[in-house]
């Protein structure tokens, strides 16, 4: 007799959730990273996805690898999609001026920035920027949970994030923000309180200014959320208010002229256009990217399990910016920006 019932019994256990909200995992990545890749799926699935399934979505700006989809699509029941970038959303545009962006790379390079000498890095933060949500598999989509090479989520997360985010009218999520480093984003701040003064209609009146600016919008104090984890909404990033800020922004060049991270650019966006309200600290899911984590204390893990030590916790280090989240949120003054 032909023994075809191996495979089929392996699933059994699994009771995935039927209701599933408009949402997506997605996961930008060069085949190079393949073990990365499958190491934070085996972290999520196991943690979250093998429940729920949500698809994911992963893209490139070259063609993935037949082994980089077999290995992948191994990780998951839940279905998956490979996309590639467009040219034109991964290249530098040909008016920025290639002499003054080599100046650039040579300049970070020598005050020994990260990625200071890297273009395919300036690619990588203007696309996520300014256009991963239009790429054509995550169109359908309307939330989405950024997920990098290498990360991992030390807790069981017993409910859905995206059914949170949308019962309680939550547009941004994060669960580690840091300080930028200075040499990365030395203009950004002019340009953003030209921004401010040439389209007022677009800021918020409840927003998130204090968590940006320590004086009112005068200066930026580097605060950001990590955008290696996002739990957030994409029409927010399809708005037109969104839209006229990445445009405004692309133009002064300084993706390429400095090296502008995508996540000072998504977070002042969010704390700007935003009621600050809906932002939310994720401080229930324990997540560690390169050398910071975080980790719930015994409050915030709201009876999950963890595995990492709760005063291993980059929240209240000199390196976090939560204190400011949290003053910010508990401000009941206003700041009407540049006033
Ligand atoms: P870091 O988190 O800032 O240290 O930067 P990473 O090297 O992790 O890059 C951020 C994200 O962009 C990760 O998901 C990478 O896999 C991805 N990424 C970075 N550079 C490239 C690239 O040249 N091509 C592709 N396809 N993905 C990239
Ligand atoms: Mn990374």
């Amino acid at each position: 007799m032909l023994n075809i019932t191996v495979r089929s019994t392996v699933h059994h256990e699994l009771t995935p959730i039927s209701r599933r909200e408009n949402a997506t995992l997605v996961l930008l990545a060069r085949n190079s990273d393949l073990n990365g890749v499958m190491a934070s799926m085996k972290s999520l699935e196991s943690h979250f996805n093998h429940k729920y399934l949500y698809p994911w979505v992963f893209l490139n700006d070259e063609e993935f690898s037949n082994e980089f989809k077999g290995r992948v699509m191994l990780e998951t029941n839940a279905p998956v999609h490979f996309g590639l970038i467009p040219k034109e959303h991964w290249t530098q545009p040909s008016w920025i001026d290639e002499g003054k962006a080599e100046e650039s790379r040579k300049r970070l390079k020598e005050q020994n920035i990260i990625y200071g000498d890297s273009s395919s890095y300036r690619n990588m933060c203007r696309f996520n920027s300014g256009y991963f949500f239009h790429h054509p598999l995550l169109q359908p989509f309307k939330y989405y949970w950024r997920v990098e090479p290498d990360v991992k989520y030390f807790c069981d997360i017993s409910y859905d994030p995206f059914q949170y985010m949308i019962q309680n009218n939550q547009t941004y999520g994060f669960t580690i923000t840091l300080y930028e480093t200075p040499e990365t984003v030395t203009t950004l701040w002019d340009s953003v309180k030209e921004f401010i003064i040439r389209y007022p209609q677009y800021i918020a009146n409840d927003n998130a200014m204090e968590f940006l600016s320590g004086d009112g919008g005068k200066t930026y104090n580097m605060c950001h959320f990590w955008s290696n984890f996002e739990i957030a909404d994409m029409d927010f990033w399809r708005s037109e208010a969104y839209q006229t800020f990445f445009e405004f922004l692309d133009t002064k060049g300084g993706f390429y002229y400095e090296r502008w991270g995508d996540a000072p650019i998504h977070s002042i966006a969010a704390a700007l256009f935003l009621p600050k309200q809906r932002l939310h600290f994720f401080q229930d899911i324990g997540y560690q990217h390169a050398v910071y984590q975080h980790c719930p204390s015994s409050d915030e893990s709201m009876g999950n399990t963890c595995s990492c030590h709760r005063w291993n916790t980059i929240d209240y280090r000199k390196q976090s910016c939560l204190p400011r989240y949290k003053a910010m949120l508990s401000s009941h003054t206003a700041v009407d920006p540049l006033s």
